[in-house]
């Protein structure tokens, strides 16, 4: 789950990393009663939406030259202006797609004389098993870009979960910044609380690009990015709280309304299949037999008929579904319950792409005479091989 940068920062206090202030808004009045609450003089308005590149990212309403989503303003005045601009407009940013993401939220913080632009970002490192620090002195702009031109300018380091964070880890993080005097000795009490509020909120991303030298010595961190653990949640309701729906793929959170493992994929085939390695062998061998997967679906192994109903719903609201691949092997989960809930949404929602069902396992019997009895064009298969050969056929014959 990933949440705004204004909540990241709230929460990056809370655990003593510096941040300036600031106040999020959801309307133009706020927006101005935000700044308002600031010193000032200058300010800077920044689109609150899930997504990276706001600085160089481009409103769809708004012609070529207007500004980006931060936008510095030197007076309330200014701050009103680009609030009313922003706010309910489209964001497009390398990273949100061309549809972009409608700003819905702002967030009014004091604007900072920087000197210098660092990147920093904590991350669960799968291949050690430990929490990996990216740290570079080139921030600001595309890490990736600096990984790929100059690999040479960032240190990754990890730290061994049984000692924890030690004192030689924040000297680290401050000689890769290149810092002396108390900057360095501000890096290394900001690596520590970095990693504290990490563990502490089971934290799997914490991206801090930029993270600045002001003007006057100060280590700030300008922008954050945090992503957390979902299997962790239930031991954090106050992150919880956090979650912005309207961020979310809509599909992917009616799923977990749910409890079901749903991700949109590109293709037109989609699927609805039991067990999340059935799921990814089911896709494997749709794209063997020349079609593409349109999502991923796990039902769970102990699904209600009501659960495999709002599957199918959840997969055909997606207008890219040329057909669909249910496959299913019934060990807890009976055949017949999953003929039950298919039968009762497919007449729900007047089903008009080929449906192709694999089932396997406990009555099964049962199972394919529900379906044989619907009356609906139901295609049975014998095996996934012969299922996904004939959604396939389906789907380029009906095309
Ligand atoms: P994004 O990464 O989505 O483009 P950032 O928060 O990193 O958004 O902002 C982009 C750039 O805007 C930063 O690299 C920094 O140069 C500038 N910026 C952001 N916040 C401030 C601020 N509070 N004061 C001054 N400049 C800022
Ligand atoms: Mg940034």
């Amino acid at each position: 789950m990933n949440i705004h940068e204004y909540q990241a920062k709230e929460l990056l206090a809370k655990h003593g990393v510096p941040v300036p202030a600031g106040h999020a808004a959801l309307t133009v009045e706020e927006a101005v009663a935000a700044a308002g609450k600031l010193p000032g003089p200058l300010y800077v308005v920044k689109a609150q939406i899930h997504a990276g590149g706001r600085g160089k990212g481009k409103f769809s309403e708004l012609g070529p030259d207007a500004k980006g989503g931060v936008r510095l303003a030197k007076s309330l005045d200014e701050v009103e202006a680009n609030a009313r601009e922003m706010l309910g407009n489209t964001l497009v940013t390398i990273q949100t797609g061309d549809a972009g993401k409608q700003v819905n939220r702002l967030y009014v913080t004091d604007g900072v004389d920087i000197a210098k632009e660092f990147y920093l970002s904590l991350l669960v490192d799968r291949a050690t098993g430990r929490v990996a620090f990216v740290v570079s002195t080139e921030g600001g702009m595309d890490i990736e870009a600096v990984a790929h031109d100059t690999p040479e300018l960032i240190t990754t380091f990890t730290v061994d979960p049984a000692q924890g964070f030690q004192p030689h880890h924040g000297r680290a993080v401050a000689f890769a910044l290149k810092l002396t005097g108390d900057l360095n000795k501000q890096a290394q009490k900001l690596a520590r609380h970095l990693y504290d509020a990490f563990m502490a909120t089971d934290c799997s991303m914490l991206e801090i690009n930029p993270l600045v030298v002001t003007e006057d010595d100060r280590l700030l961190v300008l922008d954050a990015k945090m992503s957390f653990d979902s299997n962790a949640l239930y031991r954090h309701p106050d992150i919880l709280a956090l979650r912005d729906e309207t961020e979310e793929d809509p599909a992917e959170v009616e799923a977990s309304e749910y409890d079901l493992a749903y991700i949109k994929l590109d293709g037109t085939i989609g699927c609805m299949v039991n067990g999340a390695g059935l799921a990814m062998a089911t896709m494997d061998i749709i794209k063997l037999n020349g079609a593409f997967p349109a999502n991923f679906l796990d039902v769970g192994g102990g699904a209600s008929r009501e659960k495999v109903t709002a599957a199918f719903k959840i997969i055909l609201k997606d207008p890219a579904v040329e057909g669909i691949l249910v496959n299913i092997f019934g060990g807890i989960m009976k055949c017949d319950v999953i003929a039950d809930g298919i039968v009762a949404a497919a007449k729900d929602v007047n089903l008009s792409v080929p449906l192709v069902v694999r089932l396997e396992g406990t009555n099964v019997e049962q199972g394919q005479a529900i379906l044989a009895n619907s009356g609906l064009p139901i295609v049975a298969a014998d095996d996934l091989g012969d299922a996904a050969r004939k959604i396939v056929a389906q789907v380029k014959q009906a095309a």
